[in-house]
């Protein structure tokens, strides 16, 4: 009697054990399978997080790159949310940075110039008078390598590169990972951090272009946006912040409560015919500076996909595709055309490193930069 007792419960424990470990696999069992090749012959893979609710994230190491998001909407339907290729020539190709890591400096860079420790450092221009998004050949533009971190939060893919000193520009080697990770909350969270061995700046975003209504499906003009931030930097005719932080209220920036995206964006305002549209930098309201906040929140009002953005970053760049112009085909044959998507890129200021005023972009040797960014995906009924 005693013997068959603890025999049926060694065998409910080692059923018990199992479950726990298939279920361990599923998790940590990420999808991978070849993208390509790029010119110089590196293989590119392309890599899928998957959660328990059907969500799917793709992620390619060519440019840590964000290939695609599909998520549910008020009826279940599962769509990509996320402008993009589905080739890696189109990635080698694409001069709009979709769902790109950005770095070493996103953004602007005046005249391509700043100086760092008594010395000047001079960059490519690649953007008029700037620099922009890391110049020439950027992050978005390098083969990076992988590993998969999976844990009991999610399936999860880090990248990393390493940086040269001197690359496009910029002094120190510069060790930099990225780490995305899809969670059970439909939360796709992306972790930078980085360490050089020479003083240098610093500045990293996601370049993901959103369409909450599918991508390749319309305009988002009739989005609806909330951002958390009562002034913005506005900036001259090359888009550079002229050093002012703006009051938003009584003008088409102020996102403090939802409003429809397209309802203010072709008003008589010099800032916004100067970047065609929005293409700004809001100075977030964080509480406490570092922390992860609520940034942004964006609603698509056909589809109830609604985006939440969570941030460590002090800015974002609200940018509405204001350069796209339908030449690019994306997924499945589709011309992105103009305003077809938006991008809320967390970062540091533009041209920070020549704005002493503005929060610091400086990452000295020995320090250990960190930021992380959420997309929060959810459905809301009408
Ligand atoms: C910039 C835009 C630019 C876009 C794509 C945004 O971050 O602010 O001006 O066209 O990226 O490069």
């Amino acid at each position: 009697m005693k013997t068959k007792g603890i025999i049926q419960r060694l065998l409910l424990l080692s059923l018990v054990l199992s479950i726990i470990s298939l279920e361990a696999e599923t998790k940590s069992k990420m999808q991978k399978q070849v993208f390509g090749k790029t010119e110089d012959g590196q293989s590119v893979d392309l890599y899928t997080l998957k959660n328990k609710n059907g969500v799917e994230a793709r992620i390619t190491n060519y440019g840590a790159t964000l290939v695609s998001l599909r998520v549910p909407d008020r009826e279940g339907k599962i769509d990509d949310v996320l402008l993009g290729y589905d080739t890696l020539e189109g990635y080698v190709q694409d001069k709009a940075y979709f769902g790109a890591t950005v770095g070493r400096y996103s953004n602007r860079i005046a005249h391509g110039k700043f100086v760092l420790d008594g010395a000047t450092y001079t960059l490519a221009l690649n953007n008029g008078p700037n620099t922009l998004h890391g110049g020439l050949k950027g992050f978005n533009k390098h083969v990076w390598q992988t590993e998969d971190v999976s844990s009991n939060a999610g399936q999860s893919l880090a990248l990393t590169y390493e940086s040269k000193d001197g690359e496009e520009g910029y002094p120190g080697t510069l060790s930099v990972k990225v780490a995305y990770t899809l969670t059970d909350n439909n939360d796709l969270r992306i972790e930078y951090a980085a360490t050089t061995d020479k003083d240098t700046v610093i500045n990293l975003t996601n370049h993901s272009y959103f369409n909450l209504a599918g991508q390749g499906n319309g305009d988002i003009l009739n989005h609806q946006l909330l951002l958390r931030a009562n002034r913005f930097t506005p900036v001259d005719e090359s888009l550079i912040p002229t050093g002012e932080l703006r009051p938003v209220s009584n003008t088409p920036f102020d996102f403090t409560k939802m409003t429809v995206i397209g309802a203010r964006i072709d008003q008589d305002d010099q800032q916004l015919k100067f970047g065609k549209g929005y293409d700004h930098n809001w100075v977030l309201d964080h509480e406490k500076n570092g922390e992860l906040e609520m940034a942004a929140q964006a609603y698509s009002p056909s589809s109830g996909r609604m985006l939440e953005v969570w941030t460590t970053e002090p800015g974002v760049q609200f940018y509405t595709g204001n350069f796209l112009d339908g030449t690019v085909r994306g997924k499945g044959g589709k011309a992105y055309e103009r305003r077809s998507a938006f991008c809320l890129e967390t970062q540091h200021f533009p041209d920070s490193p020549n704005h002493p005023s503005f929060p610091s972009t400086i990452l000295r040797k020995g320090q250990h930069f960190k930021s992380t960014t959420i997309y929060r995906l959810s459905v809301r009924k009408p």
